[in-house]
């Protein structure tokens, strides 16, 4: 079979584009069915934290597998989702201590969404409603995810279908040709937000979501530590809730298992997915504050759920990885794996000046191409360089992961995102 042109199909995705068919996936590498290897560099997206085809989590799946795959959560409680709810919640800041499961990233925050206004509602807020987000930002395809995503060339056609939630800019710091300190650039960002909220009326608002770490619609943007405090200050001066959306930056990515412990950022709820299941089943989750949960559980119950919330087998796999990361010490992989894997990007800056800025922290990495250094002049658009550079690594068996966007600006970056487990002969390979 040949492994350019897969047989027609009835399947369809974003794009006409076929890809070879998968035959294997083992750690860093995955196979096609010509035998032909790839170091999976981008983690597919930004997922197989733990890698591929773990033992221990098949092993974990096998045992969950032969006793029971399905138990509806009106019917029954299942063991694996509680033990899966403890450990999830050992590993949140303090008082997130409630767990609702969903079966990815997108469900993650529309769970977000609604607990969010029940809460409102619950406690005689029922004027707040909107939710203020950034851009660019992703939060993902469905309707209510996607009126917070600040990345037009996927909202722009639905539109018309929802309420889009006001927008703040994401700190593009790097592109700032201004004299600002890193702590006042911070800041100014994080004025947005207050602006913002005042001009929506303080009344109104009921949240701020961001992705602390940038995701693809940004190529893993990091803002000054400054911003990240002013935000949590300027949310407890309008008693607005802070979501952050890890999706992808949770579960050790960033080289803390949150993001937010970076910054010791306290947020109300946190939406989870990606690397929580590492890819071994369609798994996220929604964690909130107690604080959060117990008004709207008073007022009847939350309003919303999932058919395949909490299935036993999906919270036995979520168990098993989150057991791997600790156990593997992986958290504290990404990031000294990170650290030397952005040292060696930055290396490349060195020979070759198209590359303009290389970002991120952990193993969230980034890199970004442009014409000229000084002044961050993206490389026209007619080159196609996140086409191109796209499909050279490919043919040579790497991986990575490309968006010709830095939000509502063209660009071409890079996201450089290998499994947690990758070592330095990986890293090597990479570069
Ligand atoms: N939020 C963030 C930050 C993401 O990166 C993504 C996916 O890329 C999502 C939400 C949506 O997740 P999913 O594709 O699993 O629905």
């Amino acid at each position: 079979m040949n492994s350019i042109t897969p047989p027609p199909s009835n399947l369809f995705y974003q794009t006409r584009q076929r890809r070879p068919l998968l035959s294997e996936a083992r750690g860093v590498y995955i196979w096609d069915v010509d035998g032909k290897r790839y170091l999976d560099g981008s983690s597919g997206a930004m997922v197989v934290n733990i890698g591929h085809g773990n033992e221990r989590v098949l092993a974990a799946m096998r045992e969950q597998m032969a006793k029971a795959t399905f138990g509806y959560r009106l019917h029954f409680e299942n063991e694996p989702a509680e033990r899966l709810a403890l450990l999830t919640a050992e590993k949140m800041p303090e008082g997130l201590n409630r767990v609702f499961f969903v079966s990815g990233g997108s469900e993650a925050v529309e769970s977000a969404i609604k607990l969010a206004r029940q809460w409102a509602v619950a406690t005689g807020h029922g004027k707040r409603w909107k939710i203020i987000s950034r851009e660019p930002s992703y939060h993902g395809a469905t309707l209510g995810a996607l009126a917070l995503t600040g990345y037009a060339p996927m909202t722009a056609p639905f539109a018309p279908m929802m309420r889009m939630m006001p927008k703040v800019p994401a700190p593009r710091a790097y592109l700032d040709r201004d004299n600002l300190s890193d702590e006042a650039r911070g800041l100014k960002y994080a004025e947005t937000l207050r602006d913002k909220i005042i001009e929506e009326g303080p009344e109104s608002v009921l949240a701020f979501i961001m992705e602390p770490v940038g995701g693809a619609s940004t190529g893993a943007l990091v803002a000054p530590d400054s911003y990240y405090r002013r935000i949590a200050e300027i949310c407890d001066e309008f008693g607005i809730l802070l979501i952050l959306d890890e999706v992808m930056t949770g579960a050790g990515r960033t080289g803390k298992f949150l993001a937010a412990e970076h910054w010791n950022l306290k947020p109300d709820i946190i939406a989870l997915s990606k690397g929580f299941a590492s890819g071994y089943v369609p798994l996220g989750a929604m964690v909130a504050h107690e604080r959060v949960v117990e008004p709207v559980l008073a007022a009847g119950g939350f309003i919303h759920g999932y058919t395949y919330a909490g299935n036993p087998l999906a919270c036995a796999a979520g168990l098993a990885v989150l057991q791997e990361i600790d156990h593997e010490n992986l958290v504290r992989r990404a990031e000294t794996t990170g650290a030397a894997l952005k040292r060696e990007l930055e290396g490349l800056m060195e020979r070759f000046p198209v590359i303009g800025d290389v970002r991120g922290t952990g193993l969230l990495l980034a890199f970004e191409l442009v014409a000229d250094r000084q002044t961050m002049q993206p490389l026209p658009k007619e080159i196609e360089a996140h086409v191109h550079l796209v499909e050279e690594a490919y043919k040579r068996g790497l991986i990575i992961y490309s968006r010709r966007t830095r939000g509502g600006i063209e660009g071409d970056h890079f996201m450089i995102c290998p499994p947690l487990i990758a070592d330095e002969t990986h890293i090597a390979e990479i570069v």
